[in-house]
């Protein structure tokens, strides 16, 4: 897993999740694309990595992490960096209530 939770300012308490992390073992090649990317590769990888997502033990947790360190790249909590912008984009930005 990429070393997401040791982001300057990250709180301390929040940085016992990742050691739970799905994305620990496994390609992580999957939560990051290719500069080069697109088409049916991106949405492949897109998937697979929202698959390894929806069965993590910490996913609210990450997910909580990404929105409030607004993470600007790959696929964190179950989210794209799209779906992620959008929320801040319309404001709605469920970081205190991410499920
Ligand atoms: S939710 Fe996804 S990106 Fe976040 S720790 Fe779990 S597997 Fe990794």
């Amino acid at each position: 897993m990429a070393d997401i939770a040791r982001r300057a300012g990250a709180p301390e308490q929040h940085w016992t999740w990742p050691a739970e992390a799905a994305c620990r073992t496994g390609d992580s090649s999957v939560f990051l694309g290719r500069a080069d990317e697109g088409g049916a590769d991106l949405e492949e990888r897109r998937r697979a990595a929202k698959a390894v997502c929806a069965g993590c033990a910490v996913r609210v947790e990450c997910r909580r992490h990404a929105l409030a360190t607004r993470e600007p790249y790959g696929i964190r909590g179950g989210l794209t960096e799209e779906e992620r912008r959008a929320l801040f984009t319309r404001g709605t930005a469920p970081v205190s209530r991410v499920a």
